[in-house]
């Protein structure tokens, strides 16, 4: 990773938990130097175990501190996972059982809050003290960097996917309906292409795609592959994207939005339409202009390089976590 490496100097693991996957790395001096997966039990009362086994697995006698980024609600600084619709278990201390057999400084946040925190530091949001992260996959996570610092709220805040887009909308994984991610993310894809496959089954799209189960990936191949319908596909998700950016942006105004995880990925078939709405739709939008909404830089170990970077920050004292219990 480049950036400023004095800020970056020292050894620390870092740890991204979703909800079948583990990704522990160990970066030294910013640079990612080990990297093992695993998967997440998923199995709550196994959730602090299989993280310490995670951490385990790359730790050395150099290691300084421990960042772990969650995909769900993290009550910070106090490192418990609340509760998170893809990840077993709820009001887990992980924090303080990470510093309880390790011996070391740890810190549990949410897992965009750290992709968000690396983007910032040494990749698509460099330079910006103001800063929106959008995570596109199976869902929206998301993160706002707000004069330089992660902006908390209570401690859940950048949950941008939940927002209430419609109203009796498609059922979310978080059990409610019509929020943001129904429309705007991975599975929306691919809702849109069985239902178009469905009505038009002697169509082109339908062809490639076949009945058997598709996923967004081979949506996203066939729009890249010049197949129009798919790419109309692509083109009404980023509009819905766009939408809720115009949201984000009247009521956050950043510098720039960097737009993360495998959607986002899709680049300018899914950006171009999500700017166009999001332009046309802005209040005031033809007197300020957007933001530039672009795509993320360091892949899939943001999250895991990011909780690393904080846990090097508290370990160095950059970083104070106020009213540790
Ligand atoms: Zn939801």
């Amino acid at each position: 990773m480049r950036g400023e490496k004095e800020h970056l100097i020292g050894t620390t693991v870092g740890i991204d938990l979703g909800g079948t996957k583990l990704l522990a790395i160990r970066l030294e001096d910013g640079e990612i130097v080990e990297e093992r997966r695993s998967s997440n039990p998923g199995v709550a009362d196994q959730l602090a175990a299989a993280v310490v086994e995670a951490v385990t697995e790359v730790m050395t006698a150099e290691v300084e501190a421990i960042g772990v980024g969650v995909a769900g609600l993290v009550q910070w600084p106090e490192g418990i996972f609340v509760w998170g619709p893809h990840v077993a278990g709820t009001a887990v201390p992980l924090r303080a059982e990470l510093e309880a057999f390790f011996g070391l400084p740890a810190l549990v946040d949410n897992d965009a809050n750290g992709a968000a925190w690396a983007e910032h530091a040494v990749g698509a949001g460099r330079g910006y003290d103001n800063m929106l992260l959008v995570t596109l996959g199976t869902g929206i996570g998301g993160a706002a960097i707000v004069d330089g610092r992660l902006y908390r709220g209570r401690s859940f805040a950048g949950e941008w996917g939940h927002m209430m887009f419609e109203r009796n909308g498609h059922r979310c994984d978080c059990g409610k309906r019509g929020c943001w991610e129904t429309v705007a993310s991975g599975p929306a894809l691919v809702r849109l292409a069985r239902e178009f496959v469905f009505q038009n089954p002697d169509g082109a799209l339908a062809h490639r795609l076949g009945e058997a189960r598709f996923t967004g990936e081979d949506v996203t191949r066939a729009a890249d592959e010049g197949d129009e319908t798919a790419r109309g596909l692509v083109a009404q998700v980023g509009a819905d994207l766009g939408r809720g950016l115009c949201n984000l942006i009247a009521v956050l105004d950043p510098e720039i939005i960097v737009v993360g995880g495998g959607l986002g990925s899709v680049g300018e078939a899914l950006l171009g339409p999500a700017r166009r709405v999001a332009a046309d739709a802005l209040h005031g939008g033809s007197h300020r202009g957007l933001p530039p909404i672009v795509v993320a830089e360091l892949g899939p170990a943001a999250g895991a390089a990011g909780a690393a970077m904080m846990a090097q920050d508290y370990a160095a004292g950059r970083l104070v976590l106020d009213g540790v219990v």
